[in-house]
């Protein structure tokens, strides 16, 4: 799944190449794409606008359009968004093609289906509930420590709530983990200062590492030129490392569940019980 880098590698590509195009009409190959408004009204007040700047919250990316609207784009499971040229050969799964007025196409290819397209007046409503930006100034080690007081739940399940800490998926909540040596399960509530202190850190080391590697390739993620990243070639656990040795202490890399999803760790450096 796309997750902050990935979100943000599309975000810095597009930028240059779309910013000042006037978007001519839109085709979609599957209407439930479309979330906001109605689907005649999104595609008659979508057609002829200017985009003056793409944003990222979270995993959502706003197209600030001239009229003072707004066109937001979740990715979701197997999102992306492909820019090609009108000329160019169609490709399955593309399930939205906004069409430029330069003969430019940005194409959005779903494989799943889960993805999700809105219009709005107001981008603040759709994202207004998510929790702080792991990258921005704010969001500081004391911060982290403030959020994380009283919470019962397991640490990798509040790094997967949007509504705790923005961006971060399955993949770098594992790799953040790792890097900080917390095991997944230990309660978020129990974790020393300094133990916050270095998931904090671990957590923007891990997304600006990714971020410079242009997002993880992983499943269906391709960036805007159709090219991949590359920043799953550095992963030490996340996505199925699974009986992998741990790079640290060689140890087998394990797998859990938690809440659901596949989690990987080093029984050793990530003691459920440290000293
Ligand atoms: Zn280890």
């Amino acid at each position: 799944m796309p997750e902050l880098p990935e979100v943000e590698t599309i975000k810095n590509e597009l930028t240059p190449l779309v910013v000042g195009r006037r978007i001519t009409g839109i085709t979609l190959g599957w209407e439930g794409i479309v979330k906001k408004p109605a689907l005649t009204e999104f595609c008659r007040r979508l057609a002829g606008q200017v985009i003056t700047g793409i944003s990222r919250r979270g995993k959502y990316l706003t197209f600030s359009l001239k009229s003072g609207q707004a066109l937001v784009i979740h990715l979701k499971m197997t999102g992306s968004l492909l820019l090609n040229h009108a000329s160019d050969e169609p490709t399955r799964h593309i399930r939205a093609v906004l069409h430029l007025d330069n003969g430019g196409e940005l194409r959005f290819r779903d494989p799943r289906k889960f993805g999700a397209m809105w219009l709005v007046e107001d981008p603040e409503s759709l994202v207004s509930k998510l929790g702080p930006e792991p990258l921005e100034k704010g969001f500081t080690a004391r911060l982290l420590g403030e959020r994380l007081t009283k919470r019962k739940a397991p640490i990798k399940a509040l790094l997967l709530d949007q509504h705790f800490i923005a961006g971060i998926g399955n993949m770098y909540a594992d790799e953040s983990l790792y890097d900080a040596r917390i095991h997944p399960l230990r309660p978020a509530a129990s974790l020393p200062r300094e133990e916050v202190v270095r998931l904090h850190k671990a957590i923007q080391g891990v997304l600006r590492a990714a971020i410079v590697s242009k997002g993880a390739s992983v499943e269906n993620y391709f960036r805007p030129g159709g090219e991949l990243g590359t920043a799953h070639f550095e992963f030490r656990v996340a996505h199925g490392l699974g009986g992998k040795l741990c790079p640290r202490c060689g140890t087998p890399i394990e797998r859990i569940v938690v809440r659901n999803r596949g989690t990987y760790f080093c029984p050793k450096c990530q003691p459920l019980f440290p000293l």
